[in-house]
């Protein structure tokens, strides 16, 4: 069975149900969430999500907890060697969004690797590495670094420097690969064997856990991370769909963070185009 769903909202006052009824609703048989908004770390507290009802929910749906994706906020920047303090926040925030995580009952969590700012390149990779292997326990969670596309000072935009962040850490780590992003950073999804061949090579494709589903509005190698509607981008309809159905892809966690449209989800319906 495919298992297909996009990033869902979770507000009051359902929270987490109310996340799990929206991609039920959109045919989704996966989903991500942020646990709070993206861009900050004010959380509510994990009583008050509904999550026992929402685990009941999406289990007596059919689906399993490993289609459950939680992404970990952005401001998180385990790189940032400028600022100790700032790197220090950023490793309390995220330690949070690990224990949320495990309460939630989700078993992997997906995370940016981070920008470097005015770090070397090996010194930052090694940080996010180091930093991870410290906060990392014997817990059921693993860590995705998502690779990203470039964009200012990122950091875990090739292939390579993922395979760095992970030979930096001693808890096993896997990767989200984003299409928008690894357009954006170079790679070419009209060559989908030959890239997913070079990520074997470097990472291996056992690493491979979640996928992110995204067209690009931008071209191949731009490092601008700009998400396009499926179709609607410089990828297209064809390379993605063939991304998703890829048989070396099979059993993988596939999650639209497409745009919304005029105000309104475009997520059901795209989920059916990618079909
Ligand atoms: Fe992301
Ligand atoms: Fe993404
Ligand atoms: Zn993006």
């Amino acid at each position: 069975m495919l298992r297909i769903g996009s990033h869902v909202s979770m507000s009051a006052p359902d929270y987490l149900l109310g996340s799990v009824r929206e991609s039920l609703e959109n045919n989704a048989s996966a989903m991500m969430i942020y646990t709070g908004a993206p861009q900050n770390s004010v959380r509510i507290p994990i009583e008050k999500l509904k999550v026992e009802e929402a685990r009941q929910l999406w289990l007596s749906s059919g689906f399993d907890m490993e289609a459950v994706i939680i992404h970990a906020p952005y401001i998180v920047n385990l790189a940032n060697l400028d600022n100790p303090d700032t790197r220090k926040g950023s490793m309390e925030i995220l330690q949070r969004e690990i224990s949320r995580s495990a309460a939630i009952g989700a078993r992997y969590l997906v995370l940016h690797p981070g920008a470097r700012l005015k770090a070397d390149e090996q010194q930052a990779l090694k940080a996010v590495g180091q930093a991870l292997d410290e906060l990392l326990g014997a817990d059921q969670l693993t860590v995705c670094l998502e690779t990203m596309a470039g964009k200012g000072s990122e950091i875990g935009v090739s292939f390579e420097q993922i395979r760095e962040i992970m030979d930096n850490c001693h808890h096993p780590l896997e990767v989200c690969l984003d299409s928008c992003h690894v357009n954006d950073a170079g790679y070419d999804l009209g060559d989908i064997d030959g890239m997913l061949k070079h990520f074997d090579e470097i990472i291996g494709l056992d690493k491979l856990h979640v996928i992110h589903v995204n067209d690009s509005k931008n071209p191949i190698g731009a490092h601008k991370d700009r998400h396009a509607n499926i179709g609607q981008g410089t990828i297209g309809l064809e390379k993605l769909r063939a991304l998703v159905h890829h048989p070396l892809l099979e059993g993988r966690i596939f999650i639209l963070e497409t745009p919304y449209i005029d105000g309104r989800s475009p997520y059901k319906q795209e989920i059916e185009m990618l079909r």
